[in-house]
């Protein structure tokens, strides 16, 4: 069993033995399996989650197949507005920026992206 490897991880008014006790606490959870606690895990798996059931709204902006309503502008039917070149812009450099980290996870934790490895 180790402490959570999370850099944020911290519970409320616990303190490491080095510490002075003037911060508002920062001894992490304990890991009870792998490398971070349960409550970070599950943090994670949410934030993926929202990544993934936000993505079809971003995609849909960004190829005009929606109209992102600002309160302006008429809305009429059959108007399609033209694909977003920022937001697809956006959208490339969300898509490298998480891939870049998962390779980045990946290759750290070695794991092999094309298939499952359980060593
Ligand atoms: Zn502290
Ligand atoms: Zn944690």
């Amino acid at each position: 069993m180790q402490l959570c490897a999370i850099p944020t991880c911290r519970i409320r008014n616990r303190h490491l033995p080095d510490c002075d006790g003037e911060c508002g606490g920062c001894l992490p959870r304990v890991a009870e399996e792998g490398l971070c606690c349960d409550v970070c895990v599950g943090r994670a798996a949410a934030a993926l989650t929202a990544i993934i059931t936000l993505t079809g709204d971003a995609r849909a902006i960004a190829y005009g197949e929606v109209r992102r309503s600002t309160g302006g502008g008429s809305n009429k039917p059959g108007s399609r507005s033209p694909g977003n070149d920022d937001a697809m812009d956006a959208l490339d450099a969300v898509q490298s920026t998480l891939t870049t980290i998962a390779r980045d996870i990946a290759e750290t934790r070695g794991i092999n992206l094309h298939g499952r490895s359980n060593t």
